[in-house]
């Protein structure tokens, strides 16, 4: 037997028999940290109580790639490094994956996404609070194929519902909680002779009458309002001449605000509110200014629902609507900025209510076709080029890392998208720019993408759902996504 040999048959034995405490690495600050996780993991018990509240949190397109970006991007504005940075919802105990497809679709919508979550079905790609035996666009054959609303159900159950979004109100995730459509498309007009549904901002106020809608906070103000009325920010409206739902939602007694400062003067008594703070989509969080943040409507709305639901609680859903915008538009910047915004939303319910009795469900309707580029070292600008590994030390050398054609590119790009090395237009002669490391960090920088397309599309991959509070174990292991609703239907039910 040689030295080495005897040396390896040595190392196994004291390793097999040796606990945790006693392994040559157990000084090593990464194992000390390692163990306080497990400590922690072994302590925790589930829920099994009811779920006087349940607020779902879903960051639109923030599949498992995408808040990578905004982890890194929030923990670099703290000063370090990114990696290590946690986001208010990777602290929640419990944790699943989530298949995202729609009934026939491999990529999904957000319309039917958001109805698997707040349905229970899986439906067709395009449609809102239906069945996949209705054809899209055809209002003939929505009749027999509409389904229960998760607002709907906690309406019944005697709970205070609300919808918060920074899209449109109109839009498809906000509207999978109150509308039955066959067609997202059907925001503010139908086609001629469909008599069978309302278009989705009528039926946005039919549920505030009904009282399945208490508090609805986000953009699109132009689908209430006729194109003969101007609004407080002086832009008509986009409804036939004469219509005006927000004049029908005051004479109901619903409170109407439109900016920031009107929020803050509203009563949060349990009289119904309608906000509409944008003619179209809320502002993104870098430009946001007028409006309020994500997590301002968050516990403006958490405070209202209170007051309504009393002792029976309330329902909430959500949305960060413009990180799925900005990854549309390759606008990385603006993508992570407005992830961020969501994860102070995310932080703002979690500090307003009790893991005793609140259920906190935060996820993504679906991931984006989004790529981290490699190899980076640490510290590496999430935003920024791609900068080389020192094998010397921990932070990166500085010198951006290069491609086999000699350029420099950056960490985050997108398969496909306005931003296609492909497109002649932009003057790049069909070939990578010479990007610098200044045009990269500019907020209106363009990812860089293979394949061209106007609007980078959606990606079938699977997305996280995070949890806590009563039942939160029960989203584990690998989900399809519409079995969301029957947690938090059985968590608001035992
Ligand atoms: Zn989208």
């Amino acid at each position: 037997m040689t030295f080495k040999h005897t040396l390896a048959f040595l190392m196994t034995l004291s390793v097999t028999s040796a606990t945790a405490e006693e392994l040559p690495q157990a000084g090593n600050a990464w194992f000390k940290a390692a163990q306080d996780t497990l400590a922690e993991t072994l302590k925790q018990q589930p829920n099994t109580d009811t779920a006087k509240n349940v607020i779902i949190l879903i960051s639109d397109g923030n599949g498992v790639g995408s808040n990578y970006a905004t982890r890194l991007y929030s923990g670099q504005l703290e000063g370090g490094y990114g990696d290590d940075y946690v986001q208010p919802f990777e602290t929640f105990p419990n944790l699943a994956l989530v298949k995202t497809y729609n009934v026939n679709a491999q990529t999904p919508d957000s319309a039917g996404t958001g109805t698997a979550i707040m349905t229970g079905i899986k439906t067709n790609s395009g449609v809102l609070g239906v069945n996949e035996n209705v054809r899209r666009g055809d209002c003939t054959t929505i009749v027999g194929n509409e389904v229960a609303t998760l607002n709907e159900v906690m309406t019944d159950m005697g709970k205070a519902t609300g919808v918060v979004s920074t899209a449109r109100l109109t839009h498809a995730t906000p509207a999978s909680g109150y509308a039955h459509t066959v067609d997202r498309r059907f925001e503010y007009k139908l086609p001629e002779g469909c008599t069978q549904q309302a278009d989705i901002a009528t039926q946005l106020i039919d549920a505030m009458e009904a009282g399945t809608i208490d508090i609805a906070l986000g953009g699109g103000r132009r689908n209430f309002i006729g194109k003969d009325i101007t609004d407080e920010e002086g832009r008509k409206g986009k409804r036939a001449k004469g219509e005006n739902l927000i004049a029908r939602a005051e004479r109901l007694g619903v409170q109407y605000v439109w900016d920031d400062m009107g929020m803050a003067l509203a009563k949060t008594d349990g009289t119904p509110v309608l906000g509409l703070f944008e003619r179209s989509h809320m502002m993104y969080e870098t430009e946001r200014t007028g409006e309020p943040s994500l997590a301002e409507m968050t516990a403006f709305a958490i405070k209202a629902l209170s007051a309504k639901g009393g002792d029976q609680g309330f329902f909430l859903q959500v949305e960060a609507g413009r990180v799925d915008h900005a990854s549309h538009a390759s606008n990385a910047a603006r993508m992570v900025a407005d992830g961020k915004a969501f994860a102070d939303a995310v932080a703002m319910a979690d500090a307003l209510t009790d893991d005793g009795d609140t259920l906190i469900v935060v996820t993504a309707d679906h991931e984006h076709a989004v790529a981290f580029n490699g190899y980076c070292g640490r510290g590496t600008n999430i935003l920024g080029l791609c900068m080389e590994i020192d094998d010397a030390g921990v932070e990166h050398t500085g010198e951006p890392a290069l491609a086999k054609d000699g350029k420099p590119y950056t960490v985050i790009g997108y398969l496909n998208g306005p931003g296609s090395i492909l497109r002649k237009d932009r003057n790049w002669n069909g070939g990578r720019p010479d990007l610098t490391q200044e045009e990269a960090l500019d907020i209106d920088n363009v990812q860089q993408a293979l394949i061209p397309r106007s609007s980078e599309t959606h990606s079938g991959e699977d997305v996280a759902v995070y949890a806590k509070g009563p039942w939160a174990h029960l989203l584990e292991g690998t989900l399809e996504q519409n079995v969301i609703f029957h947690v938090m239907y059985h968590a608001a039910t035992q």
